[in-house]
């Protein structure tokens, strides 16, 4: 029984897709021959199929590392190229095509390259073999082909013809054995011809008793023989639409009719070998054969490579378990507790905070328009109407003006879009901190990840944005209508608005001195402002293009100057209202016309308050109770095998980890079947002496 190469040929595949060491590969047979001597047809009489590159234009470049596999319960034939993933190719002709294209691919100037190609045909008509299909030996060098192509083949070759491999010498017969290139390459590296077989070819091109002489040649005496075949298919079979039927049957029998009809030369009693038959029964029991010799070698040799991935498993990875499922299963685990932990610092206080913010700068801004709108826009000419703020410590509770003006400014902030304006920051502030959470996690290596996460949270905030927006929009309609305001919240109002003003100050006087910094010192923006306000008080000319004649500054320098300017005049109007909000008046919501600042800063609060509520139940609780599941359905469920390990070998360090330990579970792997197998062949071997 023929199982030993079969499952060779497995633990080869097995093998491969770890990428094999030199001393791991297992021996094949090389197949050589010079060209046209008939090389392909005998590997395609094996086959069954025209699959081979056909043409006068060096079609075979590469080797083709052909892996032919026994499949007696299927009736299906079909090549597969692993390294291409083109899946199962029953059409031989399509076979053929890809072959001459990868082949082609080589280009003219090299002609021959030693990266194999890999090639599995599967059929219930070809044995358990693992042949290697070599470029073939040239006589001359053709035209446009580098002069040292000659030597290019032949090294090549030399490379595959070593030990332990089976070489499969093909000469035809229609030319001098003592000039075959094959034989003379083997016998070189194989001189006592231990593991060569002599294939001849074309014996029907020459006279039975010279095909007789040829066979019984003895110059070089081989240990596994010489066969004699006629691998030409009858014209007949050309017929048959190229690449669907079997063709061994038909060759078979043309081979036998002429082998038959020489009994003399050819009959059994003279006991030579002919035919595709035996030939291919030969190649199976030698290969058997060295499969069987080479086991203790092959599983040496694994042993060692398993030594050396699990030492370096335990130096680099202290023998750490890992695999891309757990490893995203960790992520997850690890993302999602950041996450809770985000989400207990991150509640209602928080969301009041920044809303609060927000608003406290929309009220600043609303001041600055309606009230503080003493003249800045620097070199425009004043306003002639007297200024609010100059008016504003007369503001009197029964005017109507300064009744008119606080009620604007209100519903100015009241029908600001509160619902948009809060629903946006809150999400936003979300939004930016998962972002925040993703850059920190191990997911910031990890493309496919951030984006699924960000998907996965902006997703529920847009879905929420519209029903939270309306919500918070619908409960603070009150106070579009009317704002109660007692005592205490006044004193609350007027505390934070001192407040805001005060980093508003802050903030203005550092933005002075960036511009100070930034013209090379005090001095020199003082001479700019001195203009500017000349120049606003109508006092000199400044020409079109906004360059001042007496001056003679630069247009940039003005504009830094005007820049100064309204910081400076919106600091002193800060800190004179400033004043006026911590003077006893403001201690008052009876003053609240002279007030406008603390009036504001408590209608902001009431806004803020109101809409945290909401923001609460109709953002914050629902993101937080569907971000963490909607990331296990994205991340986790949804994701194919495939994907996962995708996910996990982006990063660098995690795919070497998987890589060193997936070669160590399929070395151990591998091992067990050898060891098996060599049990196997032990329990053979102990029968065989007893028999
Ligand atoms: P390769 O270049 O070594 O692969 O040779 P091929 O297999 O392409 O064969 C070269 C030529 O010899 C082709 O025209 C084949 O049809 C022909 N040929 C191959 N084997 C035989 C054979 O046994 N008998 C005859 N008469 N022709 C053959």
């Amino acid at each position: 029984m023929m199982v030993l190469t079969k499952k060779m040929i497995e633990i080869r595949s097995l093998l491969q897709t770890i990428g094999q060491s030199e001393a791991l590969i297992l021996p094949s047979i090389v197949v050589i021959g010079s060209q046209s001597s008939g090389k392909s047809s005998v590997l395609e009489a094996i086959v069954g199929h025209e699959f081979l590159p056909k043409g006068s234009n060096m079609v075979t470049r590469r080797p083709i590392e052909l892996t032919l596999v026994n499949t007696p319960d299927s009736m299906a034939e079909y090549g597969e190229f692993p390294a291409l993933g083109l899946g199962k190719i029953t059409d031989f002709s399509s076979i053929q095509r890809t072959l001459t294209e990868l082949n082609l691919a080589v280009p003219d100037t090299e002609c021959v390259s030693d990266d194999p190609i890999q090639l599995t045909i599967s059929s219930p008509h070809v044995p358990d073999l693992s042949l290697i299909d070599l470029p073939g030996y040239i006589q001359v060098v053709g035209q446009g082909q580098p002069l040292e192509l000659k030597q290019k083949i032949s090294d090549l070759c030399d490379k595959y013809i070593q030990a332990p491999n089976i070489i499969l010498a093909i000469s035809a017969a229609d030319v001098d054995l003592a000039n075959s290139t094959a034989l003379r390459a083997s016998r070189r590296v194989d001189p006592r011809g231990e593991r060569t077989i002599g294939v001849v070819t074309k014996m029907d091109l020459v006279d039975p008793r010279r095909g007789y002489d040829i066979l019984t040649d003895q110059k070089y005496p081989l240990r596994l023989g010489y066969v004699g075949v006629v691998c030409k298919a009858p014209q007949s079979v050309g017929l048959f639409k190229k690449g669907s039927a079997n063709i061994t049957s038909a060759i078979v029998k043309n081979e036998h009719a002429y082998f038959s009809a020489h009994p003399v030369e050819f009959g059994p009693e003279n006991g030579l070998n002919t035919g595709t038959t035996t030939l291919r029964k030969k190649l199976m029991q030698v290969l058997e054969k060295t499969m069987a010799s080479s086991l203790q070698h092959t599983s040496d040799a694994i042993h060692q490579e398993l030594e050396e991935a699990t030492y370096e498993f335990k130096v680099q990875y202290n023998d750490r378990p890992l695999s891309a499922e757990s490893y995203l299963a960790e992520s997850l685990d690890a993302f999602k507790h950041s996450f809770k932990a985000f989400a207990e610092d991150f509640g209602r206080p928080q969301v009041r905070e920044i809303l609060k913010d927000e608003l406290d700068q929309r009220v600043l801004d609303l001041l600055a328009a309606r009230y503080w709108n003493k003249p800045i826009e620097g070199l425009e000419a004043p306003v002639a109407e007297p200024s609010v703020l100059a008016d504003l410590p007369k503001a009197d509770a029964d005017s109507l003006y300064w009744h008119r003006k606080l009620d604007a400014s209100t519903s100015a902030i009241t029908k600001l879009g509160i619902g948009r304006l809060a629903t946006t920051v809150v999400a936003n502030a979300i939004q930016a901190n998962v972002d925040r959470l993703v850059t920190q996690s191990t997911f910031s290596h990890h493309p496919f990840a951030r984006q699924t996460i960000t998907e996965a949270s902006s997703g529920i905030l847009n879905e929420r944005f519209y029903s939270t927006s309306d919500q918070v929009e619908n409960c603070i309609k009150p106070f579009k209508f009317e704002i109660d305001v007692e005592d205490s919240e006044w004193a609350r109002g007027r505390d934070n608005i001192t407040r805001v003003l005060k980093r508003e100050l802050v903030a203005c006087e550092s933005a002075h001195k960036v511009v100070e910094d930034s013209v090379g010192g005090r001095k020199k923006l003082k001479d700019v402002m001195n203009f500017v306000d000349r120049a606003r008080k109508n006092e000199i000319q400044v020409d079109g293009n906004g360059t001042g004649g007496a001056g003679g500054f630069s247009a940039a320098l003005i504009k830094k100057g005007q820049e100064a300017v309204f910081l400076r005049d919106r600091a002193d109007i800060i800190k004179m209202r400033l004043m006026a909000v911590k003077s006893k008046q403001c201690a008052s919501l009876k003053n609240k016309y002279y007030c406008p600042e603390v009036f504001l800063d408590v209608v902001a609060s009431k806004l803020t308050q109101t809409a945290v509520l909401f923001l609460n139940v109709e953002l914050l609780s629902e993101f937080y109770y569907n971000f963490p599941r909607e990331l296990d359905t994205r991340l986790g469920r949804h994701l194919s095998d495939d994907e996962v390990q995708r996910f996990a070998r982006e990063d660098p360090k995690v795919r070497a980890h998987l890589e060193v330990i997936r070669r160590k579970e399929l070395l151990e792997l591998v091992l067990e079947k050898m060891e098996s197998l060599r049990a196997l062949e032990g329990r053979d071997k102990r029968r065989e002496a007893a028999g």
